[in-house]
């Protein structure tokens, strides 16, 4: 059997390290082509070394001579910096799993698909930023696009054998986040500690934050209508705590089609990695008479605002994904970063959505690489503005 050659952007982080997990101990079916990082060089240089990686690639150039001591004698080549990101993307590779965390991931991602190469997509920043862009690329150079992000691997598993034009809605879930049941008037005070930790997944740390403000719920939803190309109307968002059905797709006949498994990324990635095949998973096997109980409600509007910008994205279309995007990455560096609290994260990303959605620099609307990054710093700016202004 030939070995399946692997590239993994964002290696360092919780789905880069899922991968790899899944990668050692498969070793005879897959062989590693680059390993790209940031500033975990320790463990960059480590997986590439243990993986025999022919590249490691840390995204700040900065820590390239870093990188290349801890890669001393190992065979592996050392490169730093956005152009050799770019680069690793065009080394050939079967299969490249687009793992940074930000719009950051979007360059990369369009890379490998112009090669054709088939992409496992967890970078859902690159849909909700750049969706038809995206969908084009791949369209045009007989790539595919896999979903990782687990809703959107559930649905994408439900849709096997069937037709989208048979499918009347999808839904996906949501646990709630950290904050699911605590008084709305205390979300004002929470601390970034408090929003770091998930009551049932075990992620990074930006995502686990937007989980707890429902952001990656409002990121997951536009996820969904580019990749799957299903009208805004016909989502729905649940929210169920218990983070065992990760999505249902609707039929027109009335049947559900659930997919349930435990919270653990190791499935969707595994998915994503064998697929077309399915392959045997170090996954816990859920034991449903164990379980219980499975519930759903509806997300309250006035604990989870950020659902409703999704719509609003949604509506205006064009480049408001990319000002919703960056807007909301920079709100959460000034969270993490202790200048505003919880609740201004929302408010302030709907201002910037306000501003930009009448600014005349991005009429043409047209979604290109170039107009995401000036989308993107805009929306950023308008952040930094409102904060000014507050102070
Ligand atoms: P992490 O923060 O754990 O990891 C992010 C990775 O990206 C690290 O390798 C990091 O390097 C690298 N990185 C950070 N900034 C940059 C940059 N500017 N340029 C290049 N590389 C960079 O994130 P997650 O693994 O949690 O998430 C990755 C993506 O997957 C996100 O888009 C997220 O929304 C999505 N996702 C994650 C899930 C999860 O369970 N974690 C579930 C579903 C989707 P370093 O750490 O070395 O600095
Ligand atoms: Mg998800």
């Amino acid at each position: 059997m030939t070995k399946r050659r692997v590239t993994i952007f964002g290696a360092t982080g919780s789905i880069g390290q899922s991968t790899i997990d899944l990668i050692k101990r498969a070793p005879d079916r897959f062989e590693v082509v680059a390993l790209t990082g940031g500033q975990n060089i320790d463990r960059l240089a480590a997986d590439a070394r243990a993986l025999g990686a022919g590249l490691a690639v840390t995204a700040d150039p900065a820590r390239l001579d870093d990188l290349r001591a801890a890669l001393h004698e190992s065979g592996v080549e050392a490169a730093a910096g956005p152009a050799a990101l770019i680069e690793a993307a065009t080394r050939p590779a079967d299969w490249i799993m687009s793992a940074i965390v930000g719009v950051a991931g979007l360059a990369p991602g369009l890379k490998a698909l112009e090669q054709g190469t088939t992409l496992a997509l967890a970078n859902k920043e690159s849909l909700v930023t750049a969706g038809p862009l995206l969908m084009q690329t791949a369209a045009r150079h007989g790539a595919r696009i896999l979903p990782v992000d687990s809703e959107h691997s559930a649905i994408f598993q439900a849709l096997v054998g069937e037709d989208m034009a048979a499918v009347e809605r999808i839904v996906i879930t949501a646990s709630g986040g950290a904050f699911r049941d605590w008084p709305l008037e205390r979300l004002a005070q929470a601390s970034v500690a408090e929003a770091s930790s998930h009551p049932n997944w075990d992620m990074g740390q930006r995502i686990t934050i937007d989980s707890a403000s429902m952001f990656n719920k409002a990121l997951e939803v536009i996820e969904t209508k580019e990749f799957f190309a299903i009208a805004p109307e016909r989502i729905e968002v649940l929210v169920h705590p218990e983070s065992l059905v990760h999505a249902l797709v609707g039929f027109r006949d009335g049947a559900l089609m659930a997919h349930v498994g435990p919270p653990d990324m190791r499935h969707a990635i595994g998915y994503a990695l064998n697929w077309p095949e399915r392959a045997e998973l170090p996954v816990a096997r859920l034991d449903l008479a164990r379980v219980g109980q499975l519930n759903f409600r509806a997300p309250d509007p006035a604990r989870y605002p950020a659902l409703a910008l999704a719509q609003q994205v949604m509506a205006q279309g064009g480049l408001a994904g990319a000002v919703f995007n960056g807007a909301k990455e920079r709100a959460l560096d000034c969270f993490i970063a202790g200048q505003i609290g919880f609740n201004d994260m929302t408010a302030l990303v709907a201002g910037a959505l306000d501003q930009i959605g009448s600014q005349s620099g991005l009429d043409d609307g047209e979604i290109t690489l170039d107009n995401v990054a000036r989308a993107d710093h805009l929306a950023r700016k308008a952040i930094d503005a409102q904060i000014a202004r507050r102070a």
